[in-house]
């Protein structure tokens, strides 16, 4: 079974999804668990987002064929990761593979984890202790260690504000609250924005004082949030901008950035398979240590289930469940 991305949202269909030419010699993975990311809500409700694509890059899964790697094999729970940096270009050879401008990705480029059958190379295969759907918050924590890897020097920094209260502000949340400093989320739904702080050890915003450091963790069509940012950061302090800002203009005001002396940081992705600091690998290596139930909601595969989940106010990370759910 597979859900397609159609005119009017997703489709249910019955039977393996077309792999096309990409996926002939890549390694069969049974889905588990495909979490549903803030991209995959936005072209899910883009009329111009191309018909028939499967979307899903939060894969936990376990390989189904034998494979002669060493590292993973027939019946291993895996975590896939989505991004397949070229390896060559120059920011790859820096270990710079975030900025690589030839990846491809899994729902994107080839079918994505809306199917209960993916294939991926076998360098995007990570083995897991267990098939656990907290895997499927790799991808997004890999994205906050890069962000955190924007600060030169965080270990001079008392307190940081994270603006955006979704899975990506919590799980950034927590690694700067893990690193000792005194974390504030600034949210604009209390109950969630109490969800993100219970987890990740922090406090609400009160919206009054300035933090040494800030990461801007929500994008959109809008830029208050930046703004925010700019100006709850303290003079020479550093935002990182992990948000996605579609448009190529928006009007914002930035003058605090200047007058603070700000470094402003965009944080793109994360670095992956092949490189030498690979976000993906040590997301999964954290993810064992940590439960995310209170991010986590598991739903099943279906369109209306997955629509409902990503308006549910109650609900921070639908993660999608072809799997029983009793891990
Ligand atoms: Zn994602
Ligand atoms: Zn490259």
């Amino acid at each position: 079974v597979y859900l397609e991305l159609s005119a009017d949202g997703l489709t249910r269909v019955d039977g393996v999804p077309d792999f096309g030419a990409r996926g002939g010699d890549d390694v069969r993975v049974e889905t588990a668990y495909c979490g549903v990311c803030g991209s995959d809500r936005h072209r899910l409700r883009d009329p111009e987002a191309a018909a028939g694509a499967v979307l899903g890059h939060e894969v936990v899964g376990v390989v189904d064929e034998p494979v002669a790697d060493g590292r993973v094999d027939r019946g291993d729970p895996v975590a896939v990761a989505p991004l397949e940096p070229c390896g060559s270009c120059r920011a790859c050879r820096r270990d710079r593979s975030d900025l690589c401008p030839n990846r491809s990705s899994l729902g994107k480029d080839r079918v994505g984890g809306f199917s209960a059958v993916v294939r991926a190379p076998v360098e995007n295969l990570y083995p897991l202790p267990d098939r656990h759907w907290r895997y499927a918050l790799a991808d997004p924590l890999a994205v906050s260690m890069n962000a955190l890897s924007a600060f030169e020097d965080l270990s001079v920094a008392a307190d940081g504000l994270v603006v955006g209260d979704g899975t990506l502000g919590a799980l950034t949340a927590r690694l700067l609250a893990e690193r000792g400093l005194e974390v504030a989320v600034a949210g604009r739904r209390e109950e969630k924005t109490e969800r993100a702080c219970t987890f990740a050890g922090a406090t609400p915003d009160a919206g009054n004082r300035s933090y040494d450091v800030a990461v801007e963790a929500v994008g959109g069509l809008q830029a208050e949030t930046l703004e925010t940012a700019f100006e709850r950061t303290r003079r020479g302090g550093t935002v990182a901008v992990t948000g996605v800002f579609p448009d190529d203009r928006l009007p914002a005001r930035v003058r605090p950035a200047f007058e603070r002396g700000l470094r402003v940081v965009g944080v793109n992705s994360y670095r992956g398979p092949g490189d030498g600091r690979d976000d993906f690998g040590r997301a999964v290596a954290r993810l064992s240590q940590w439960s995310t139930d209170a991010l986590t909601t598991l739903v099943a595969p279906s369109p209306t289930a997955i629509e409902d989940a990503l308006d549910d106010p109650r609900v921070t990370k639908p993660v999608v469940a072809f799997a029983d759910g009793d891990d």
